[in-house]
């Protein structure tokens, strides 16, 4: 129902009952004193009705309007029909916001809505539980105020929320939380904190078992390779038969036992990542030190091995961390490029970062296999990998020790041209 009031006809209304007024005041001889006393009435029944609805909107309590005539009776209706359209909306936002939080209740993580500026607006359940937000009294703080870790707090500053942050619960040391940041909305942020402890107890069972196991091969690896090789020194008493199984068991124990050296790295590389072990690395030194290692180790292949390394740049980290990771590059650049190639080994700056390289004109990589060869394990060419001493295990070393030092690993390769690993680091110094 729609109705309209137009100037047209209030003026029609007006006229009216004054003109029915003027002809009574004509026919009982008094028009102005009648003609005052209606417009009077008039004016005391729309002041009636002006603080019938003052006392309705301000001081009732039903949202009944009261009851009236005439134009006023249509203003009444018109209003109650807004009260009831926006009670109408107002209701359908409150299921869907009850809706939002019964979701964000069902969630196995703790998620908070926090405000563009990180302060807290809304948070679930678990928040409460695992992370001690107290619902409604920390409502406005900033989440840093209450989740109090420096790697947190380092988290935020540098901004980079593609990387979960790792923490300790602050109500409960047992619990290892996994923190996630994301933009939510136009101006809102959705923290997210899952409990990972278990799968965290899981990988750390995982490596000490294959520590452990590497650990425990080593001793009988050493002693079977020594009681082989005692028996090759012998070889003249031996017939051409068993020589040849003799060489064979030694081929393969010398393959195991590289493979358990580098279990033994990998689990070592791990397990290993104290920041305060970290120092100041002499890396052109370093290099220096590899590449004259790879020249002379590399008489059989003959390769052209050329280096430009830039003086004057060093980074923080673990020495023996880092040396295994250049060393891994440098050896599989000569063991998969074949005789007479070229291995290019750099150390130069590159933007704001140092950059190191190993560039080879070996066989290269086919794209489906770059994202997949620092896998544990993975080797493109199982038979040429075994053929080179491979174990599969080299570049997962390499990812763990830059994963510690903050850099990061790109791979560059053409298949049937060659390849480049390059490997980023942040932290600059300068002599
Ligand atoms: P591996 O001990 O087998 O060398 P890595 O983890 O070091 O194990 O390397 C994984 C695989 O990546 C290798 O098996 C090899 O196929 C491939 N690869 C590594 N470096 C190169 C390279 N410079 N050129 C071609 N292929 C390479």
């Amino acid at each position: 129902m729609y109705f309209r009031l137009s100037v047209k006809s209030i003026f029609t209304r007006l006229l009216t009952i004054l003109s029915i007024s003027v002809l009574f005041g004509f026919i009982i001889g008094q028009p102005l004193l009648v003609l005052c006393i209606s417009s009077l009435a008039l004016l005391c029944w729309h002041y009636h009705h002006l603080l019938k609805l003052v006392k309705w909107l301000w001081r009732s309590k039903t949202i009944s309007p009261p009851q009236s005539e005439g134009v006023w009776g249509r203003i009444y209706d018109g209003l109650y029909r807004q009260i009831r359209q926006h009670r109408h909306k107002q209701k359908q936002l409150n299921d869907r916001i009850r809706k939002f939080r019964d979701g964000a209740e069902a969630l196995p993580d703790a998620a908070l809505v926090l405000s563009d500026e990180l302060t807290i607006l809304w948070g679930n359940k678990k928040a409460q539980r695992i992370l001690g937000i107290r619902w409604p009294s920390d409502v406005g703080q900033r989440i840093d105020n209450l989740i109090r870790f420096p790697e947190f707090s380092k988290y935020l500053e540098v901004g980079n929320f593609e990387q979960p942050c790792h923490i300790i619960s602050p109500v409960n040391s047992e619990l290892q939380l996994e923190l996630r940041l994301m933009a939510y909305g136009s101006d809102q942020v959705l923290f997210l904190a899952r409990d990972v402890s278990k799968i965290k107890r899981l990988e750390e069972m995982r490596r000490d078992f294959v520590a452990n196991v590497s650990h425990e091969l080593k001793t009988p690896l050493t002693v079977v390779r020594g009681y082989v090789e005692m028996i090759l020194a012998t070889e003249h008493a031996l017939d051409p038969h068993w020589q040849k199984a003799f060489s064979t068991i030694e081929t393969q124990v010398s393959r195991m036992d590289r493979l358990v050296e580098q279990l033994l790295v990998l689990s070592r590389v791990e397990n290993h990542a104290d920041a305060e072990d970290k120092q100041l690395v002499d890396m052109p030194r370093l290099i220096r030190g590899l590449v004259e290692d790879a020249t002379w180790l590399n008489q059989d292949k003959q390769h052209e091995i050329t280096a430009d390394i830039a003086d004057d740049l060093l980074v923080d980290g673990i020495e023996t961390e880092l040396k295994s990771a250049c060393l891994n590059l440098i050896s599989n650049a000569i063991a998969y490029t074949s005789a007479h190639g070229n291995v290019h080994i750099s150390w130069l700056l590159s933007g704001n970062k140092v950059k190191f390289s190993v560039k080879d004109n070996g066989p290269g990589i086919r794209p489906e296999h770059v994202n997949r060869i620092t896998e544990r394990f993975f080797r493109v060419d199982k038979s040429r990998s075994r053929d080179t001493g491979g174990s599969g295990l080299g570049l997962s070393i390499v990812k763990h020790v830059l994963y510690h030092h903050n850099a990061e690993l790109a791979i560059e390769s053409q298949w049937g041209e060659g390849s480049e690993f390059i490997i980023y680091f942040e932290a600059i110094n300068r002599f």
